[in-house]
């Protein structure tokens, strides 16, 4: 099966690179040359434009950073609705606002009688890379069995949630979790510290009970290291806060803990870390408190 592969960033191109390893023929695009030199050598076609990759694929995937860029990917001129067909699949693959996925999928179907399904991910760069990503799919249930196996290449948790923007819920719901998590996380091994004890052995001491999460066993570590490499961007992160916020608003239900981790992620930003992991919360902790809670410190 002929797929296109459009946006081959942190995600992208290891994705990318697992539907090549998994026998499926791959043509690709990106605004940086390098990336798509790095597909070609790696067995994929490239195309002049995105219009051009959807020429003679069955799916496109797009794996982009927010809404206005799956926007501009899908229907900007030269843009993936130019040579796609009616028969054409597109998979996008990107977190986005659901009520902006559902918008699109419905302007594909109107000026093309294109299907689409939302399907973002969770499990990082480490997930991509080894491809056992966690998929969360909305869209029409036929379409999403007919295309199970190849979302199966990219990922070992392939999830139907509903309709269209369903995906994206599920994707939203996971990055409140996350980022409440990730606060909780900081601030109970500031307090550790801060009371004299030592964090680590707090951690090891409670990630055994109730309190252990896989957030905790990722992130707290690398606070420990004083580690803020990304991973996953406080920018990204303050991206999907921003939909969780505009989708819930848009429904009259109040989100006062996504938006209290909004806010704890503005102070990270103002200090120029939007590019730091958001294992980063931490700093926003050290800065309050004096203290820190990195080895040897
Ligand atoms: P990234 O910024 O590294 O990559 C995005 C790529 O898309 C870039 O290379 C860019 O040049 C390309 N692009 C953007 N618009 C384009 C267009 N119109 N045509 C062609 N190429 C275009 O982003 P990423 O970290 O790979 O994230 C992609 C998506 O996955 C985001 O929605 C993000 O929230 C989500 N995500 C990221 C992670 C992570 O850990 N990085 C984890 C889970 C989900």
């Amino acid at each position: 099966m002929k797929i296109g592969f459009i946006g081959l960033g942190i995600m992208g191109k290891p994705m990318a690179k697992n539907l090549l390893k998994a026998g499926y023929e791959v043509c690709v695009n990106d605004f940086k040359q390098e990336a798509i030199d790095e597909l070609v050598a790696a067995g994929a076609t490239s195309a002049a434009n995105n219009a051009d990759v959807a020429k003679n694929v069955e799916v496109v995937i797009t794996m982009v950073p927010n809404s206005p860029n799956v926007r501009a990917a899908l229907l900007d001129e030269n843009g993936i609705i130019d040579g796609a067909t009616k028969d054409t699949v597109i998979i996008d693959m990107s977190s986005i606002d659901p009520v902006e996925s559902k918008k699109i999928s419905a302007e594909l179907k109107e000026k093309k009688g294109i299907e689409m399904l939302d399907c973002p991910v969770s499990g990082g760069e480490p997930k991509a890379i080894d491809g056992t990503l966690s998929i969360m799919c909305g869209g029409k249930k036929e379409i999403f069995d007919k295309y199970k196996e190849l979302l199966e290449a990219m990922g070992s948790s392939v999830v139907y949630v509903g309709e269209i923007g369903s995906g994206n819920v599920a994707k939203l719901a996971n990055q409140m979790v996350v980022a409440a998590n990730i606060g909780i996380c900081a601030e109970a091994m500031t307090f550790a510290k801060k009371m004299g004890t030592d964090p680590e052995l707090v951690y090891q001491a409670i990630r055994g009970g109730l309190a252990g999460s896989t957030v905790m066993d990722a992130k707290v570590p690398m606070m420990l290291e004083g580690n803020y490499n990304p991973g996953f961007r406080i920018d990204l992160h303050i991206k999907d806060l921003n939909n969780a916020l505009n989708a819930s608003h848009a429904i009259n239900m109040p989100v006062p803990m996504t938006a209290h981790m909004m806010e704890v992620m503005q102070e990270l930003k103002n200090h120029d870390e939007g590019s730091c992991d958001h294992d980063d919360i931490i700093r926003y902790y050290e800065r309050m408190t004096g203290v820190s809670i990195v080895k040897g410190k």
